[in-house]
């Protein structure tokens, strides 16, 4: 099987190793479905069905709104991309809130969308999964998944935007009420284009984040070549650190509150010693020591036997999931 990363796999083993390697034993806790992500979630499905009409016209996204809100909110309609969440505070006050913000989103992004995309070529939900080499361990080429789901592909019909009529330009949707975000996950628009070119063939001339919510609703993310080999390293860094079988945890302990591998976690885990008159017990000491002497675990060793396989170049690895 092929090593396959995505953005979403690649940032979660820089994270951390070892939380990486919990998601692919699935020996996570289930991530409950978050009320803050729920307007996100509205309004991505919205774009997506409104771009997905023969003939998308300012104002539709309102009329496709209620049925979309009620669908992702109201559990009686059965409808596949519900998720369980609970209300904040009162659930009328918060339904409220949730559709006011909705509003607010679609009513900036139509005219965006209409300025920018609905002129052109489109497709909503584009998924891309092609094959690229990498040099493997021994430094022979070995090749490796790149795996994604672009928001919004377009290709211009005529010179737009300062760029010929046949250019590829991109686009990601961020509902987000938070700028600082944006500029967290411009990289992710540097993955996609290396993903898309290699899917594709042809290189994207621009990728652009659309966030309806902020001030500025259109963040260019210009990528340069260097970008894209700084993307490359990051990406050879992951398959080669998963081909070697390291797995360790974060030395700090920023985000392990939050972490749904926690109760795997072999930084957190209890260790059994036997005491002077036979019974097992706690030893917090060595908990500690390998938490902080930052040494080598014996996991190490088990991935090695569980994936030996897996790693050989021809045979790699299983997906990076994500
Ligand atoms: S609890 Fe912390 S160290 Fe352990 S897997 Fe999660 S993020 Fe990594």
């Amino acid at each position: 099987m092929t090593l396959a990363i995505s953005w979403s796999s690649l940032k979660r083993w820089e994270l951390c190793h070892h939380r990486h390697y919990r998601t692919l034993r699935g020996e996570v806790s289930r991530i409950p479905f978050k009320r803050s992500m729920l307007p996100g979630s509205i309004v991505d499905l919205i774009e997506r069905e409104w771009l997905s009409e023969t003939d998308p016209r300012p104002g539709g996204m309102r009329k496709i709104a209620p049925d979309v809100i009620d669908r992702l909110t109201n559990p009686d309609r059965g409808d596949d991309a519900f998720e369980p969440f609970t209300y904040k505070g009162d659930p009328r006050a918060d339904h409220d809130a949730i559709v006011s913000f909705v509003h607010r989103c679609i009513d900036a992004l139509e005219p965006v969308l209409m300025r920018l995309v609905v002129p052109h070529d489109y497709q909503p939900e584009v998924p891309f999964s092609p094959i690229i080499g990498i040099p493997y361990l021994d430094g022979q080429l070995v090749g490796i998944r790149l795996r994604g789901r672009i928001d919004i592909v377009s290709r211009l019909r005529y010179p737009d935007l300062g760029f010929a009529k046949g250019d590829f330009i991109n686009y990601d949707l961020k509902a987000t009420v938070n700028d600082a975000y944006i500029s967290t996950t411009l990289g992710q628009g540097t993955f996609y284009d290396l993903g898309w070119q290699a899917w594709h063939g042809v290189r994207p001339s621009r990728f652009g984040f659309i966030a309806p919510a902020l001030e500025q609703q259109l963040w260019w993310s210009d990528i340069a070549d260097q970008d894209r080999a700084v993307m490359m390293d990051r990406i050879i860094a992951m398959a080669h650190g998963m081909w070697r079988g390291s797995w360790d945890p974060k030395i700090d302990d920023e985000g392990c509150d939050y972490c749904e591998a926690r109760h795997a976690c072999v930084k957190f885990s209890k260790h059994l010693v036997t005491d002077d008159v036979g019974r097992r017990r706690i030893s917090f000491e060595e908990s500690l020591s390998r938490r902080w002497e930052g040494r080598a675990y014996e996991l190490g060793e088990q991935v090695a036997a569980d994936e030996g396989e897996a790693r050989r170049p021809g045979a790699a690895a299983g997906s990076a999931g994500g």
